[in-house]
């Protein structure tokens, strides 16, 4: 059995390891006997939506998303939502994620813009207002995802989009409202890097079974030996103060 993923702007958008967690998903779908196939998505590649399973796109700084937000207006981004559209995951991090909302507001006022998948736009106050960095902890479902965020942006979401998390410590989307990262159907985007998912084997599993819905929906993922993760989890959760739920 195989799973595709195609790794969106792979040279451009990818800071505090987020590549990491496209590492992780082809491990443990190795794990599994399941073969991960990577196809990296550079500028003016483009990529045909009917075979990929699941997205991803990391963070990047404003000079980055530029680039990759003017590529995904030609061609790219339609493709981005046509994916996901037909049934294909996506995760998008941070600089990733401001740019699968409606636009951003970068440091400069400039502005970039979005694919609109989630129905959320981002504002850049200026490089004299501190920027939001530090270890983040955040309820999902009924456990928590832990990271570290590294922003200047502040996103907020309209009534399309739902928050993933929400923020037990750091600050998430804007610090105000205490929403961590947007979901619209199978799209999430997250503030978190670090990298994500190795150390949320939870979240990385709940990904990898929404994108085995596409082609292999009867496949269930077998539960792996998670110690190391686990553990990994326990100790970027003691960085934020959090106590395990
Ligand atoms: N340039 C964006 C910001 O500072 C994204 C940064 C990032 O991806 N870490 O808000």
């Amino acid at each position: 059995m195989k799973l595709r993923l195609g790794y969106l702007y792979p040279d451009l958008m990818n800071i505090y390891a987020d590549r990491g967690n496209v590492d992780c998903l082809r491990k443990r779908c190795e794990w599994r006997g399941i073969a991960l196939e990577i196809e990296r998505i550079g500028l003016n590649c483009g990529f045909d939506p009917r075979n990929v399973d699941i997205l991803f796109i990391g963070g990047g700084q404003d000079r980055q998303q530029q680039a990759a937000s003017k590529d995904l207006a030609k061609r790219t981004g339609s493709l981005v939502r046509e994916a996901v559209d037909q049934g294909a995951v996506l995760l998008a991090v941070c600089g990733g994620y401001q740019l699968m909302g409606n636009r951003y507001v970068a440091a400069d006022g400039s502005e970039l813009a979005g694919i609109g998948l989630f129905d959320a736009e981002t504002r850049h106050p200026g490089s004299n207002v501190p920027r939001c960095i530090g270890n983040v902890a955040a309820e999902w479902q009924d456990g928590l995802l832990v990271g570290f965020e590294n922003h200047g942006g502040r996103t907020y979401l309209g009534p399309q989009s739902e928050p993933l998390a929400r923020v037990v410590a750091g600050v998430g989307n804007n610090g105000e409202d205490g929403t961590e990262g947007a979901r619209s159907g199978l799209a999430f985007g997250t503030y978190l890097h670090g990298s994500l998912l190795p150390k949320n084997p939870h979240f990385a599993d709940f990904l990898l079974q929404a994108a085995l819905q596409r082609h292999h929906p009867s496949v269930k993922l077998e539960p792996l030996d998670d110690s190391e993760e686990w553990a990994a989890h326990r100790a970027a959760l003691a960085k934020t103060g959090v106590k395990s739920r």
